[in-house]
């Protein structure tokens, strides 16, 4: 019988090892807003035999099944619709923003805190409609409506914000 594996006993938090005895990497993170704020699915990957598992998994828990600083899906594709220039200057600042705060996953939330530098309120009526927002659009509309708030020097997220960039983010499924 081969013990080798099993030799280093100085790891006090599970991690991911593959059936054929890897290390599985992370090769993404997918937020899950049917499961809450802080739900994601953690996708795995033996580098050795390319095994692939999903790991569905609380925030507060996943730190040990994800071995680098990654951004969600999510996250990622905000980014990747920015302009060249705001992405090359956005993404370390990020990156710092969640080393400072000891987070290893950058979310939708983390990205639109980072950004905004601060945070923003909801009005009860305005935070009333976004729980009624498809859960596809909720977390970038979300951002977004917070990032113009901040950007206007207001406090808070209206309706009447809600209603005037409506047509832009909750129009875009229907448009071709
Ligand atoms: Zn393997």
């Amino acid at each position: 019988m081969n013990d080798e594996s099993k030799t280093d006993a100085s790891f006090s938090v599970g991690f991911l090892v593959c059936g054929c005895g890897r290390w599985m990497h992370t090769q993404g993170i997918a937020e899950q807003p049917g499961l809450g704020d802080d739900h994601w699915l953690v996708r795995s990957e033996c580098c050795g035999c390319r095994w692939r598992v999903g790991l569905e998994v609380g925030a507060a828990d996943a730190h040990p099944f994800i071995d680098r600083l990654m951004w969600t899906d999510e996250a990622r594709h905000l980014l990747d619709r920015m302009p060249p220039y705001v992405q090359v200057l956005l993404r370390p600042s990020v990156d710092d923003y969640a080393r400072a705060k000891g987070a290893r996953v950058v979310t939708m939330g983390l990205l639109g805190e980072a950004r905004r530098g601060g945070s923003v309120r909801w009005d009860a009526e305005a935070d009333a409609r976004l729980s009624r927002v498809p859960a596809s659009v909720r977390a970038m509309a979300k951002a977004e409506l917070e990032k113009t708030a901040l950007e206007r020097g207001h406090e808070a997220v209206t309706v009447a914000l809600m209603e005037e960039l409506k047509a832009r983010y909750f129009g875009m499924a229907g448009k071709p």
